[in-house]
């Protein structure tokens, strides 16, 4: 290695694929969750990690353990695939958590472990939403429940929202923010509800709010997170300052990681792979001490097309000046056509050596990123 030469950040991601029960809207790879399936889990799980070893001799910059419901493990199993990892000082270090698990012996037993920021799937502080979403917490629960969280040194917590659900409108989303911001978290993640063809309540898809409604959310979500003191920095995404996501963060950013898991999909550059969504071929494969399944190894454009559709998602843009030092080229000698295109209808900012989606390009950024590339 050369001297002064430190291996760029690497981050570690964990999926726990076992749940409580399966919610309607879901189509996540998930299965019920079974202390001998999930035991037999973390078996190939460790013996996966242990194929990486030489890749996990990197220090991680962050490691986000996400499911399924990744608060069904204990705090000795987080422990333990935890062990043997190399951090870097300021690691994130994320659990997804299910609302109905926070209780006090939950929180202490966490705070054995390197845990030191909470995903909460909330979803909704409007019951009715809850009800029709299976989710089994109920709003008024969640002052204490955070509380508790606090009590216990919690200072990074990001709650979940979903939007566009069907018959919604905007006071009861306007509502529901007031609720979610008397809690105070430090990040709020929004999505917006599709109800694809494998989930038990897609039969439903033709209730969801069209796209005007769907945008007039959007914006309603956009204006009173950024008035209450979040910073929108993803298109989807608000923190409060300095927490924004980290482990988040490196996937728009196109840093590598690490992804381990059935269903998981990672990025080693110039492999993109995915671990199988079944859990007898992603045992297979791990008997079969195969690295990398189902990759792809990326071309050049394939890597700037990658690139600019992650980067764009953030509210700063990229920086043409990284672009041109990963790949070598002028961002402008490959997209300057479509790029002054997009400028000219005012979706497509160029500032400080930044290019960036404008606001009126958040809601339907991934029609304005395909025409950039194309
Ligand atoms: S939405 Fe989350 S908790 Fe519900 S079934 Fe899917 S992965 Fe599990």
């Amino acid at each position: 290695m050369e001297q002064g030469f430190s291996p760029p950040p690497l981050s570690l991601y964990i999926h726990i694929p076992f749940c409580l029960s399966r919610c309607g809207y879901c189509s996540f790879f998930s299965l019920p969750f079974g202390k001998s399936a999930i035991a037999e889990y973390l078996g190939y799980l460790h013996r996966e990690k242990a194929l990486y070893a030489d890749c996990l001799s990197t220090p991680l910059k962050s490691v986000y353990f996400g499911g399924g419901s990744p608060s069904l493990l204990s705090a000795e199993q987080i422990n333990k695939l935890m062990q043997g990892l190399q951090l870097t000082r300021d690691a994130e270090i994320s659990l997804e958590i299910n609302p109905i698990q926070i209780s006090p012996a939950f929180l202490a037993a966490l705070n054995t472990t390197p845990i030191n920021r909470l995903s909460i799937g909330l979803q909704s502080m409007q019951d009715a939403e809850l009800v029709w979403l299976d989710r089994r917490h109920h709003a008024a629960q969640m002052a204490d429940k955070m509380k508790l969280c606090r009590d216990y040194g919690y200072d990074n917590i990001s709650l979940d929202l979903i939007y566009g659900l069907p018959n919604g409108d905007t006071s009861a989303l306007q509502r529901n923010l007031d609720a979610y911001l008397a809690l105070n978290p430090e990040h709020i993640s929004c999505y917006l509800l599709s109800l694809d063809e494998d989930c038990a309540k897609h039969k439903d898809a033709l209730t969801l709010p069209d796209e005007d409604l769907q945008f007039a959310q959007y914006e309603l979500i956009r204006h009173s997170l950024v008035d209450s003191g979040f910073q929108h920095y993803e298109i989807s995404n608000f923190s409060k300052t300095g927490k924004a996501s980290q482990h988040n963060l490196c996937y728009w950013q196109s840093d590598n990681c690490l992804a381990l898991g059935a269903s998981a999909a990672g990025w080693m550059a110039p492999i993109r792979y995915q671990n199988d969504a079944n859990l007898a071929d992603y045992y297979r494969k791990i008997d079969a001490q195969e690295h990398y399944p189902n990759r792809q190894v990326c071309s050049l454009q394939r890597m700037m097309e990658d690139f600019l559709m992650m980067g764009l998602r953030l509210i700063k843009g990229i920086d043409m000046g990284d672009f041109k030092q990963r790949f070598g080229r002028d961002l402008d000698s490959i997209y300057g056509e479509s790029m002054q295109h997009l400028n000219r209808l005012a979706m497509l900012s160029v500032k400080d050596n930044r290019l960036a989606l404008t606001e009126a390009a958040l809601f339907v950024s991934n029609s304005v990123i395909g025409e950039l590339i194309l």
